[in-house]
């Protein structure tokens, strides 16, 4: 979100908040398109009426940010910037408290501090956050100790207790993603617009990483940070200019009636935006070529993003070129990458390649969680900081050879010292993620390890 000083872009804009508008009669298309990963709500008037409420309630982004953060994203595919996107796998209602949205939001300012000093780059930050409260899941059931009941979906449709009440989707609960939403940006505006980013913190972050492998490389980075700080404070540094940044939200764009329902009209340009959220992303699951998420995403204004597995091929990466980018519109797509360690020097230069030769240029954009989650032996859902990293390195060598330009990382991270992700210089192990486990879906990076990460990326930007 940007800051909202009174010359901010995004009063030039308002919203037609009337959902009977006739433009957006042209959304509604995605209905007529086989669509996944949809809850069955039980009650059709309950859904109606939580519907008409969010039709009706204020946007929780506007046109104008949106539009700066395009711009943005062009600047991080072309070289000019580097996005930073991180946040959980999914939120939660129950953790969207005041010191765990600050803890995450301190860290991303932090890794993105890294990498602009270590690497003279502009950081595009957003949070996989105020709004990412729904899960695609690859089952639709789970089964513990001989008992089936319907998969956890995120907060926004069930809740996580293994119980047929609690399994069941209740729409109400799309209401609180909307309230729960709202109150999280309202903090993240405040935040970031209000001098909690201060740089003079940064003397304490270096002071975790005592050991470990990686340990060298980022000490004599942390210290040159550490003591360009010290030096501006010294000479009395207007660090007020630097206490306001710009900050954006995002979320994968799963439950469509949802997103449907938060969309508005740009009443200066008729054109539609999806309101839930800043950036919107389509999840490996649901980008079908003829299925209603690409139908639906193609039809907003908002920069969207689109998840690319190791399967993907070159022509499913030029059509949805063609449906959602048709124009080639600078910062309009993001192909996020999630290969895994062991595939991404094999399978993302045909697709770089085969998506520049066609003339396009979408940011390219590594998630390097989700092709690396494993079972641990004592039965956590969990993945290697290394085979991350791994993932990381890969995606700069692919686009080095290759002449194209990495343009930022996806994380999924939390600010608190949960130990969810093995290895770093913490040396979290099997036994160690017993001590805090806490995701109710995918293992997060945790504070240090996300630090760990920053400081190893900026070696790779800046070389
Ligand atoms: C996610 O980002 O949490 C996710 C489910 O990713 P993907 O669609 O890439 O599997
Ligand atoms: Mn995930």
């Amino acid at each position: 979100m940007t800051q909202f000083s009174p010359d901010a872009p995004a009063r030039a804009h308002s919203f037609t908040l009337s959902a009977a508008d006739d433009g957006l009669a042209a959304l509604g298309g995605w209905r007529e398109y086989p669509r996944v990963q949809q809850p069955t709500w039980p009650s059709e008037d309950a859904r109606a009426q939580v519907f008409d409420r969010l039709r009706s309630a204020p946007p929780l982004v506007f046109a104008g940010e949106v539009d700066v953060l395009r711009s943005r994203l062009a600047a991080a595919a072309q070289g000019e910037a580097f996005l930073l996107q991180g946040g959980d796998c999914a939120e939660t209602f129950a953790d969207s408290t005041a010191d765990r949205i600050r803890n995450k939001i301190r860290t991303i300012l932090q890794m993105s501090a890294v990498l602009t000093y270590g690497a003279s780059v502009p950081v595009v930050k957003m949070g996989r956050m105020a709004g990412q409260f729904a899960k695609p899941r690859s089952s639709d059931t789970e089964t513990r100790d001989g008992v089936t009941l319907p998969t956890y979906r995120g907060d926004a449709v069930n809740a996580y207790a293994f119980t047929e009440e609690s399994r069941l989707p209740d729409p109400q609960r799309l209401w609180e993603t909307y309230t729960t939403s709202a109150s999280t940006l309202n903090l993240l505006r405040a935040f970031t617009g209000g001098g909690f980013a201060d740089l003079r913190e940064v003397h304490s972050w270096n002071r975790g990483f005592t050991s470990g492998p990686g340990y060298d490389r980022y000490e004599e980075l942390a210290g040159q940070i550490d003591k360009a700080i010290r030096f501006m404070d010294a000479i009395g540094a207007d660090f007020d200019s630097l206490k306001v940044v710009e900050f954006f939200s995002s979320h994968e764009a799963l439950l469509l009636d949802y997103e449907e329902a938060l969309s508005r009209v740009d009443s200066r340009t008729g054109e539609i935006y999806g309101c839930s959220g800043h950036f919107l992303w389509i999840g490996e699951r649901t980008r079908q070529l003829d299925g209603a998420h690409v139908d639906f995403m193609s039809k907003l204004r908002n920069p969207i993003g689109v998840k690319l597995g190791p399967n993907a091929s070159v022509d499913d990466a030029l059509r949805l070129i063609d449906r959602l980018d048709p124009d080639r519109e600078p910062g309009r797509l993001t192909f996020i990458t999630r290969m895994g360690a062991d595939r991404i020097r094999d399978a993302l230069p045909a697709l770089v390649e085969g998506v520049r030769d066609a003339g396009a240029r979408p940011a390219w954009v590594t998630d390097p969680m989700h092709g690396n989650t494993i079972t641990s032996s004592n039965g956590y859902k969990t993945r290697r900081f290394e085979d991350i990293l791994d993932e990381v390195v890969g995606f700069f060598e692919v686009h080095q050879s290759l002449g194209t330009v990495p343009g930022g990382l996806h994380m999924e991270l939390t600010g608190d010292d949960v130990t969810e992700v093995l290895g770093g210089s913490g040396h979290i192990d099997e036994a160690g993620l017993e001590r805090r486990y806490e995701t109710l879906v995918d293992p997060r990076l945790n504070h240090q390890q996300s630090l760990e990460l920053a400081f190893l990326v900026a070696e790779m930007l800046s070389r």
